[in-house]
């Protein structure tokens, strides 16, 4: 009999159970196994523990924002990384081929052989699992994706390279945000906040963040990462607020990130100057959203869809992680241990009355 290890396995909505699986044995092609640090969790994690995204995976790990210490891992794993045992590193969700026009042309996240991914659908080739990151160990596929982490950095903050991954990519690579850009970020989620440090670290000039009431200190945080004027959209109109601050012009970038809400997407349209560009990221449940596309017409808008991160994106934000340079401790509201899933779930969801959180992380050695 070999050794166990722990794993939180989700079977349907709201229910999850710890199991024991067989500690993967690592041969020459089956990749590494990571020793989980910490784990991320975000909206998405949220959706999938209520049941609102595809069950086709059940049962399965969830924890798709993994950052560990590498355990063991193959040579030939070894000398394709670029790791040795016992470095830290951060693991991208997707599992892709390597191999496919779309992977070579360095578009991997829509590869068209996928072969699995951490945290979602499940490797049926050298699977040794589990692979979500709600686990003790994972079991790195020969094709996932890693990216060192500098070893001295708290694993909730060094963990924070997924949000900030997407709000590298979103504001700077998506939206060209750069050198005196004026930028509007609709929505003061952990998203929205890594969007205001992204834009800061990119040279924005106006950074202007709008929140609900209850946001208050999610608004408090965009102003200490560099936001420099924040909307509060129950008792400000915001397009009026966005003339304001930019003398009548509208702003030259908008990155639409509120979940659900069809306000914010015309707000955007109206808020831009004349040529500029919207960034849609807000996922709105695949209900229809009513607009004028005669406004994109007529300013001669340029409005994109953000889906997910790339190698790019987190690795820049790796970069601004190590660099020291922002207060991400004060992002880091809360830290459970693996047998409190559930309850970091609920608690980011807002379902648990007086916690107020903006990022929370799994470590699954706390508790
Ligand atoms: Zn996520
Ligand atoms: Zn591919």
């Amino acid at each position: 009999m070999g050794e166990v290890i722990r794993a939180v396995v989700q079977t349907g909505p709201r229910q999850l159970e710890m199991r024991e699986f067989p500690r993967p044995v690592i041969g020459p092609d089956d990749g590494g196994l990571l020793r989980i640090e910490a784990c991320g969790i975000c909206g998405s994690d949220v959706e999938t523990y209520k049941g609102h995204l595809s069950q086709q995976w059940l049962p399965m790990v969830p924890g798709h924002e993994p950052l560990g210490i590498i355990e063991e891992a193959s040579d030939a794993a070894c000398a394709r990384w670029g790791v040795k045992p016992g470095d830290r590193v951060a693991v991208e969700i997707l599992i892709p081929c390597r191999s496919c026009d779309l992977c070579l042309a360095g578009r991997y996240m829509s590869c068209r052989n996928r072969i699995g991914s951490h945290g979602g659908s499940q490797p049926t080739s050298r699977g040794l699992g589990p692979w979500g990151g709600f686990a003790e160990y994972i079991h790195l596929h020969p094709n996932s994706i890693l990216h060192k982490v500098r070893g001295d950095i708290p694993a909730e903050i060094a963990v924070m390279f997924n949000p900030l991954g997407a709000g590298v990519r979103w504001a700077v690579h998506i939206g060209e945000v750069g050198l005196g850009s004026t930028v509007l970020i609709l929505g003061a989620g952990q998203r929205g906040l890594a969007a205001v440090l992204a834009a800061r670290a990119a040279g924005a000039g106006t950074i202007i963040v709008t929140g609900l009431s209850r946001d208050a200190g999610k608004l408090e945080l965009a102003h200490s990462f560099g936001a420099d004027v924040t909307i509060d959209v129950e008792k400000e109109d915001t397009v009026e607020r966005v003339r304001e601050v930019t003398g009548g012009f509208g702003v030259d970038v908008v990155l639409e990130l509120t979940p659900m809400a069809d306000q914010p997407i015309r707000d955007a349209l109206e808020a831009v100057r004349w040529g500029g560009r919207v960034v849609l990221a807000g996922l709105k449940g695949r209900r229809p959203v009513e607009l004028s596309t005669d406004v994109i017409i007529n300013k001669a808008l340029t409005v994109v869809g953000a889906f997910s991160v790339d190698s790019r994106g987190y690795s820049e934000a790796i970069r601004l992680i190590e660099s020291g340079r922002f207060p991400l401790e004060r992002m880091h509201t809360h830290t459970f241990g693996l047998d409190e899933v559930g309850l970091a779930i609920e608690t980011l969801a807002g379902e648990v009355p007086g916690q107020d959180a903006v990022h929370v992380a799994i470590v699954p050695g706390a508790s």
